[in-house]
């Protein structure tokens, strides 16, 4: 199955639960603040992910939405 996420950068309040969430390493932090100051969390190589759920779930803020093919 091809999933896709999208992180809401500005929800996001950088505590990296689904960094560790993810088992395929597809989720990073950003290098840019948000405007609560704090450096959210950005998804890369999104070809490889499964829509497996587990980073939307860890997330406390409910900032991230997965979408499945
Ligand atoms: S849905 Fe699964 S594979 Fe895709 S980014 Fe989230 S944890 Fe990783
Ligand atoms: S779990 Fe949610 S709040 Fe925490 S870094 Fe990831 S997207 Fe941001």
């Amino acid at each position: 199955m091809r999933g896709m996420i999208v992180i809401d950068r500005e929800l996001c309040k950088g505590c990296g639960y689904c960094m560790n969430a993810c088992h395929l390493g597809l989720i990073v932090i950003e290098e840019k603040f948000n405007k609560k100051g704090v450096f959210p969390a950005y998804a890369v190589h999104g070809e490889k992910c499964t829509g497996c759920c587990m980073c939307a779930e860890m997330c406390p803020e409910i900032a991230i939405e997965v979408y499945r093919e």
